[in-house]
């Protein structure tokens, strides 16, 4: 990093600043960007340390577990067992090696995942506005910024429009700050430079524009990274609550050993070599080893498959809490419908009028009483076309292909198409100034200038907000009376019919006037009529609201429409009921009120973000788990609070998606549910994992305590013992990582998220499972003794038995509680074949190979012995069956 002193941006006043940084009020041409960007790189922050590969494997040691097994390498070094000292610490070795390495792929794919959010940032280049990719701006580029917006780089402001930005990441202080663009001295410290925007801070309010002065590691926020070194970890609660257990689970198993010893050493006149073998075998083999690693790696698995999906997650503790959802909050517009609107109805002084035509497409004609009529000869539609082109954001355009596209807000986009349908012309007007829309007011407004000197204040909103402004019909000549409660009536018949409804209205202003202000438009504006518009719902949505109905989980509308509006779609969705209450109604309930209403109410209209965060808490003290869904910077507060808060991709702020924890690609309500299934799967998958792996350590724990309590030799020593964990872990455990959702997951209920995971009824099996493997194992080895076949094959057959006991035991866990008989059951899953093809190998390896059998002290089978441990598990497998029988009869869920 460099240490030369930098120009102070904010003591030059803001209109030398573009000279200064060899730029122009049109912005760089592309050209110099280009140039600049080489020069400069890109303008990205390395805020997040990576751990190097060396220091991930280290980690790997740092570990408990291990330090039993290395403990256990010492104690057989020291006893000259050789070795057995070698096998211990390479088995150490493997299993940090595995761990590294599916840690690595569970990182890297988390890491692809962060990387489909790049944030985009709004410059000037050559006169055009643009959208790039924040990393490619440059120092002198000119940069627009919007409420919602996160700052892209580090900008002397230039123009600034009501603007606040939070600076809370550069100064810890989370109120907003005004901006201004008055030089300032030259002492001022960062706090303090109100001219200046800030990488990384975000914008609250207003509008600006900003010439780039630093980009990357030379902005504010690059200097001080070395202070955000926060390293990204992959823990969730769930991660940390297997952490706890598998502390706790090594305390009492150290303990445990050592009572061993000693019952072992004094008890039943074990040598000292015997007695430290049986204490380390049982210490190695109650040991869970790749139980972290696992779920990990199944974490990952399911964060890739929800990106999949369209849904990102930003944070990993969201994908446990997905599956507990109760509650979906979700916007309408957009989410739930299709945010394609074609203005369907017009509303005037004199009358109705039906507009034809689908789509943007600026073609089709105006209707009255099923007549024709020309829209250039009727004052109404040509006054209504007129507002709506002028008080407007959007554009429609014709692409290469001849469709036509809208750019903008589809709302407004509505509205210019319906103007164009009419003909109207506004090269005429030069717009002066604009209050833009919020959600807050549900208005804007627009100044704008005719060639002839004449100013005009045109807006356009939510009806009952204009409404309210207007004192009369807009240059009425024939003096009808202005009746708003004949209008509200007209207004209803359409909104009864799905249409989203918005006012035009204007004002003429005086010819000095040259900004506007709210108090503008206060009084003295005349109704010009109103636009009603359709937005029919996704398919997709309807489809995933049914869905979300049968799992249990309520869907709740939450719209900034109009009630008539939102109670027609809530109905074409078929959510649960579609009693609708206002927002305002909200106002003045008690909490206790709130708390009864959110059981019944799944449609609130006419709401602002505030009510969304009022929703939120009723519904969290009634204690349901939510999903919020939010787009604009006021939705930041509910998105936060929310148990998974669901930002927009396409039309979200950047502020709304910092604060939630998944973001969904498509904006679509359809991938909600789909993420609370992946959710779902992911931990069932995570309970499967857990229900497979700890019955292989609980058997052997049964073998060797068994052993020791009758007095006799081992049937299994802790290299064999380590072994098996090593590959049942690597081989049969992970492939239910890739276990398929099943296919009754959205007809269960939604999980409690206060229930452990350990269920009673989950250790009941996982003590059912160890003592059947453990049986099968202790019989075969026994019987094999005593026929004479030695210890090593004795040994062996124990061996074989354990994993075929796991490999059998793998089918039954891939339905936790449904019977796995069927064919999709037995070969639904690719991987679990190939896992048990891949542990065949493994064990024929182990069994037949003359160094392993030196090393893991392992002799060569017989077909017939095969046979027995083959038929061993298999009996495993259908006890285990029968039990789900038993269980499914008498405790039917
Ligand atoms: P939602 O997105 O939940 O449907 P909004 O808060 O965006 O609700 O809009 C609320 C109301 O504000 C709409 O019903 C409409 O009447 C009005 N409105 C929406 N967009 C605009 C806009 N761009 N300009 C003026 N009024 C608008
Ligand atoms: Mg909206």
């Amino acid at each position: 990093m460099s240490n030369e002193t930098r120009p102070a941006w904010h003591h030059i006043a803001a209109d030398e600043i573009l000279d200064k940084l060899g730029s122009h009020s049109d912005g760089l041409d592309e050209e110099t960007a280009r140039r600049r960007l080489e020069e400069h790189g890109p303008n990205k922050l390395d805020v997040k340390r990576r751990r190097t590969a060396i220091e991930r494997f280290l980690e790997q040691f740092n570990n408990i577990l291990i330090y039993i097994l290395i403990a256990a390498a010492i104690v057989t070094a020291l006893l000259a067992e050789w070795i057995d000292t070698a096998v211990i610490m390479a088995v150490v070795l493997i299993n940090a090696l595995v761990g590294f390495i599916q840690e690595g792929k569970a990182e890297k794919a988390l890491e692809q995942i962060s990387q489909m959010l790049t944030p985009t940032a709004r410059v000037l280049r050559g006169g055009d506005t643009q959208e790039i990719k924040a990393e490619e701006l440059v120092p002198g580029d000119v940069v627009l910024l919007n409420s919602g917006d996160k700052v892209p780089a580090d900008l002397r402001l230039t123009e600034v429009r009501n603007l606040k930005i939070e600076e809370s990441v550069l100064t810890g202080e989370s109120q907003a700050v005004s901006k201004s663009v008055e030089p300032l001295e030259e002492d001022v410290v960062v706090n303090d430079q109100t001219n200046m925007a800030f990488s990384s801070t975000l914008v609250t309010y207003g509008q600006a524009k900003g010439v780039v002065t630093a980009t990357a590691m030379n902005t504010e926020i690059g200097r001080i990274s070395q202070m955000l070194t926060e390293e990204e970890t992959i823990k969730t609660p769930l991660l940390r609550q297997i952490g706890q257990f598998g502390k706790w689970l090594s305390g009492y198993i150290v303990a445990f050993s050592i009572f061993l010893f000693m019952i072992a050493y004094f008890l039943r006149d074990y040598t000292l070599y015997d007695s430290l073998l049986a204490a380390i075998s049982l210490a190695v083999a109650a040991i869970p080893e790749g139980l972290p690693a696992i779920i990990t790696i199944t974490l990952a698995i399911g964060v890739q498959e929800l990106a999949k999906r369209n849904a990102i997650i930003r944070r990993l503790p969201a994908v446990e809490t997905l599956g507990a959802i109760t509650y979906i909050c979700s916007d309408k517009t957009g989410t739930l419908t299709q945010n394609e609107m074609t203005v369907r109805t017009l509303l005037g002084p004199s009358g109705d009028y039906h507009v034809e035509g689908t789509g943007y497409e600026p073609k089709g004609d105006f209707h009255q009483d099923n007549k024709k009529v020309d829209p250039g000869d009727n004052r109404d539609i040509c006054l209504l076309a007129r507002t709506s082109l002028l008080c407007n954001e959007a554009g429609v355009q014709q692409n290469e292909d001849g469709e036509w596209v809208m750019r903008g807000d589809p709302t407004e986009g509505a509205l210019v198409s319906m103007g164009l349908k009419a003909g109207i012309k506004t090269d005429d007007y030069k717009r002066l100034d604009v209050i833009p829309f919020e959600s807050e007011h549900k208005f804007m407004a627009t100044l704008d200038e005719h060639e002839s000197g004449e100013r005009y204040i045109h807006i356009k909103g939510a009806p009952e907000r204009i409404l309210e402004m207007c004192s009369g019909l807009y240059g009425d000549k024939d003096g009808r009376p202005f009746d708003p409660d004949q209008w509200k009536q007209r207004m209803e018949q359409t909104a009864n019919r799905g249409e989203r409804l918005i006012a035009l209205a204007i004002k003429q202003a005086g010819r000095d006037q040259d900004t506007l202000e709210v108090s503008d438009i206060e009084e003295g504006v005349g109704l010009l009529g109103l636009a009603g518009m359709k937005d029919p719902p996704r398919k997709e949505a309807t489809e995933a609201v049914r869905i979300c109905r049968q799992a249990g989980i309520h869907v709740i509308m939450v719209t900034g429409d109009h009630v008539l509006t939102a109670r027609a779609i809530a109905d074409e969705l078929g959510l649960e009921t579609t009693q609708t209450m206002a927002g305002s109604e909200l106002e003045d309930k008690s909490d206790e009120e709130l708390r009864e209403l959110v059981k019944t109410y799944r449609v609130f209209a006419r709401t602002n973000p505030t009510h969304k965060l009022k929703l939120m808490k009723a519904l969290q003290a009634n204690g349901e788990v939510v999903a919020m869904t939010g787009d604009g910077v006021n939705d930041a507060p509910a998105l936060k609070r929310a148990d998974v808060g669901v930002a927009m991709g396409i039309k979200g702020t950047e502020v709304s998606k910092e604060s939630s924890e998944v973001v969904l690609a498509d904006d679509n309500f359809a991938s909600i549910e789909k993420a609370i299934e992946q959710g779902r799967t992911i931990y069932d998958n995570i309970r499967k994992t857990i229900l497979f792996i700890l019955p292989t350590n609980g058997a052997e724990v049964l073998v060797v305590l068994t052993a020791i309590l009758l007095g006799v030799m081992l049937p299994v020593i802790p290299v064999q013992i380590l072994w098996i964990n090593m590959v049942t872990a690597v081989t049969l455990a992970l492939a239910l990582a890739f276990e398929p959702t099943e296919a009754d997951i959205m007809l269960r209920k939604p999980r409690d998220p206060n229930t452990p995971i350990l269920s009673r009824y989950f250790v009941w099996r996982i003590v059912f499972v160890s003592v059947l493997i453990s049986s099968f194992t202790l019989i075969l080895h026994f019987r094999a003794l005593d026929s004479g076949l030695g210890m090593p094959v004795s040994r062996t057959i124990a061996v074989n038995t354990l994993a075929a006991g796991q490999a059998f035991y793998l089918f039954n866990c891939r339905y936790m509680d449904r019977s796995v008989i069927t064919v999709t059951g037995l070969l639904g899953s690719r991987y679990v074949l190939i896992a048990i093809a891949a542990l065949v190998l493994l064990q024929l390896f182990l069994t037949y190979a003359p160094f392993m059998n030196a090393w893991f002290g392992t002799a060569p089978l017989l077909p017939a012995h095969w046979s027995a441990i083959v038929g061993a598990g298999l009996a495993v497998f259908l006890l285990v069956e029968l039990e789900k029988l038993v269980v499914r009869a008498f405790f039917s869920r």
